[in-house]
């Protein structure tokens, strides 16, 4: 089975395949021209946002996720904002850093939202996995992208970006969200 997977992040469609595995689906990138405007106040809704154009676009059931990281001492900021709030990866992390220094309670989740909708852009399926850590105080590891170097993972003390991919894989946001995808999926592919 296809489905587009709505994104224009290699990096995230790199880890959707890699946590799909050997099922029978294949994602494939939406048509050119996919460029939709996540104006949704939640990650739900610009997880809906994003799948509803992709099913539009190419005439095929499509999946979207939207994700982010939300800081407890910034009132969960970036939050939905997570890839605009700074102009590069980079600058990103520094003003995270910045903004949060000085506080004592460094706890950050992230959170995926993913909608699953059929041809005609109807959801078919909503869902959310979150991963819970901290925000370190310097980058540390390679791996990964967007603020993977400072986000350390639960109680451990390594960073996302210190883990190989199919380690972030089984902890992640994206991972738990997906898993619950499939698991719909093989449960109703009749549907489909
Ligand atoms: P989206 O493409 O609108 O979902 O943007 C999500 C943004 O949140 C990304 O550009 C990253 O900055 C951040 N983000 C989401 N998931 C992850 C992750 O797994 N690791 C690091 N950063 C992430």
């Amino acid at each position: 089975m296809k489905i587009v997977f709505a994104t224009g992040n290699p990096h995230k469609l790199q880890e959707i395949k890699e946590i799909a595995g050997d099922t029978d689906i294949e994602f494939i990138l939406p048509p050119s021209g996919f460029d939709p405007i996540e104006d949704g106040k939640t990650f739900e809704e610009n997880s809906m946002i994003k799948a509803k154009e992709a099913a539009h676009l190419s005439g095929m059931i499509a999946l979207a996720d939207d994700s982010g990281l939300c800081v407890e001492a910034l009132g969960g900021e970036p939050g939905i904002r997570s890839a605009r709030y700074a102009k590069t990866s980079e600058k990103r992390i520094e003003k995270l850093l910045n903004a949060i220094d000085g506080f004592d309670n460094r706890d950050a989740k992230f959170v995926c939202a993913m909608t699953l909708v059929d041809a005609n852009g109807n959801i078919i399926f909503q869902t959310r996995g979150e991963c819970k850590g901290k925000i370190a105080k310097h980058c540390s590891g390679s791996n990964g992208f967007g603020y993977d170097p400072v986000f350390i993972v639960g109680d451990s003390n390594v960073t996302m970006a210190d883990m190989s991919e199919s380690e972030k894989n089984k902890i992640s946001h994206r991972g738990k969200a997906l898993r619950n995808i499939l698991d719909y999926i093989s449960k109703n592919s009749f549907n489909l």
